[in-house]
């Protein structure tokens, strides 16, 4: 059994449509896809609805959080969440004021971005979104569009890193209250990427430890920016904190160079994870 727990659509900033996503899954011999779409669940109905026969799509999603520690500026992390209920008021509020901050904060950069002679419009990436959630994918590819740039890793590697001028923070959801709000809402949640070093700080072990302490359930220890090293790593504080281990491609279609089902997970870590899901469940076609 094949399992990928990770993958955005053009709902977020992926680029492929959740019908593109559940057939690329199914093309690379998947039997599980989650389709996890940043702050967002508009993506389930035709994800499912799409399923070639035999796949099984799980609904989920991620979450743009940070991690506060004692004396030094917040952390962002990422928060996957499998299995809640969709209509879990508290959750979907926080879902909408993070997709809310995503359109101000992506105004701002782009805005400045245009003041300075980049010649990028945000009612042009507002109309290209088509409705879905915004993200700093969207502005690299407006600035590769204007020829500013010439792939979206390079806006990434410069305008829009987060050492970048241009680069503006989201008042994105403190953790361990996402993580309340993912269990109050019957879902799983799993800490995303946590060892992806190269995507700016990362969190130390003893906040690992208090995620698990808030509700945490999971570690996705299996992803293309985690090196064996730090695999490793997570894979012994899964272990020491009884938590349950995920492996992941975090899909964006043809926004990153990473394929479908580049990591998977175990179906052990799967079967552990639905069985604690309980505020929606897998669908098979
Ligand atoms: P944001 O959520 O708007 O801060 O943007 C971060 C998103 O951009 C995450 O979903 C990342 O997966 C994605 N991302 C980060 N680096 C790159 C890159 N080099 N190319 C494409 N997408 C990226
Ligand atoms: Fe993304
Ligand atoms: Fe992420
Ligand atoms: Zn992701």
């Amino acid at each position: 059994m094949r399992i990928d727990l990770h993958t955005h659509s053009a709902v977020s900033d992926g680029t492929d449509t959740p019908t593109g996503v559940v057939q690329a899954a199914a093309a690379a011999g998947l039997d599980v896809v989650a389709l996890t779409d940043h702050d967002t669940t508009d993506g389930w109905a035709e994800a499912i609805a799409a399923a070639p026969s035999g796949l099984t799509v799980v609904p989920g999603t991620e979450l743009s959080c940070r991690w506060f520690p004692a004396d030094e500026p917040p952390i962002s992390v990422h928060l996957l969440a499998y299995l809640f209920d969709p209509d879990a008021p508290e959750l979907a509020a926080e879902r909408q004021r993070l997709r809310e901050e995503r359109l101000s904060r992506g105004e701002r950069i782009v805005t400045a971005l245009a003041a300075d002679g980049h010649p990028i419009s945000w009612a042009r990436l507002v109309e290209r979104s088509a409705g879905g959630v915004v993200g700093r994918p969207h502005v690299a590819r407006a600035l590769v569009d204007a020829g500013v740039v010439g792939s979206v890793d390079e806006a990434f590697a410069g305008l829009l890193h987060h050492t970048s001028p241009y680069y503006v923070a989201k008042a994105d959801t403190d953790v361990l209250e996402g993580i309340a709000l993912v269990r109050a809402a019957g879902g799983v949640p799993v800490f995303a990427h946590g060892l992806a070093r190269s995507r700016g700080r990362i969190v130390g072990d003893e906040a690992i430890a208090a995620m698990a302490g808030a509700g945490l359930l999971g570690l996705e220890v299996d992803h293309p920016d985690h090196v064996p090293a730090d695999r490793d790593l997570l894979r012994g504080l899964a272990a020491d904190l009884d938590l349950l281990t995920t492996g992941s491609s975090d899909y964006h279609g043809s926004n990153k160079r990473t394929p479908i089902a580049a990591c998977t997970t175990d179906p052990e870590q799967y079967a552990r994870l639905v069985s604690l899901g309980t505020g929606s469940a897998p669908a098979t076609a």
